[in-house]
């Protein structure tokens, strides 16, 4: 494997994959994980995963970097088929720096059922900010299917997306992947929940108080 700029980067997106794969929210190709390169006085640049690898395959060789228009830098590789839907989260929210899509199960059957999740569990409002919204739908890989993520994600941590799945995004990897992972089991409850005559939401002061701690820890506080 030759050397890269961006190596470390490089490891922990494969390594982010592999942990997908590992718990079953990836299969395939499908899913896709990114990181913002901040340059210093210029134009951030972004690597991310390429279109249709499959991640058995996927090495650290494979990421694309791409600059703020989505052209590769360097590589003749073409990025993710959501580069779009990446590239339009980092350009709206500066405090994320990381970006994880998935097909998970029960975030794709809430996409698919649902119009968005509300909040059910403590952990959800502090972690992602409260509901996860589910956007309105947009054709895979389009700039429409970029602009209803943006705008159903606002200043929250999570969104699913209409009959697709799910995408997470926070300032670190660790925190992203901790997101996707988190979706998940809410979606799972939810899902399961509804099944069973509903899901209960939380009283509106636990949310409420919850989702000021989200703000704080986010250096979001002032913006509700
Ligand atoms: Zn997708």
């Amino acid at each position: 494997m030759q050397q890269h700029s961006y190596q470390s980067d490089r490891e922990s997106i494969v390594q982010a994959i592999r942990e997908l794969d590992s718990r079953g929210l990836v299969s395939g190709s499908s899913g896709n994980v990114s990181l913002r390169l901040p340059v210093e006085g210029g134009q951030d640049r972004y690597l991310i995963t390429p279109a249709g690898v499959t991640y058995d395959r996927l090495d650290e060789d494979g990421l694309v970097v791409v600059d703020s228009e989505l052209e590769p830098i360097g590589e003749e590789l073409v990025p993710s088929t959501e580069s779009l839907l990446h590239l339009g989260i980092y350009q709206s929210r500066p405090d994320i720096n990381a970006v994880v899509h998935t097909h998970s199960l029960y975030a794709s059957i809430a996409a698919v059922t649902s119009t968005h999740i509300p909040p059910i569990v403590d952990e959800m409002v502090v972690y992602i900010g409260g509901s996860i919204e589910v956007a309105d739908y947009g054709f895979p890989g389009t700039s429409e299917l970029a602009a209803a993520g943006v705008e159903a994600l606002g200043d929250r941590r999570a969104v699913l997306l209409r009959n697709h799945g799910m995408c997470a995004a926070a300032p670190t990897l660790h925190e992203a992947m901790r997101i996707a992972v988190l979706v998940e089991r809410i979606a799972q409850i939810y899902v399961q929940a509804e099944m069973m005559g509903g899901a209960v939401e939380l009283p509106d002061y636990a949310a409420e108080t919850e989702r000021q701690v989200y703000l704080m820890r986010s250096g979001l506080a002032g913006s509700d």
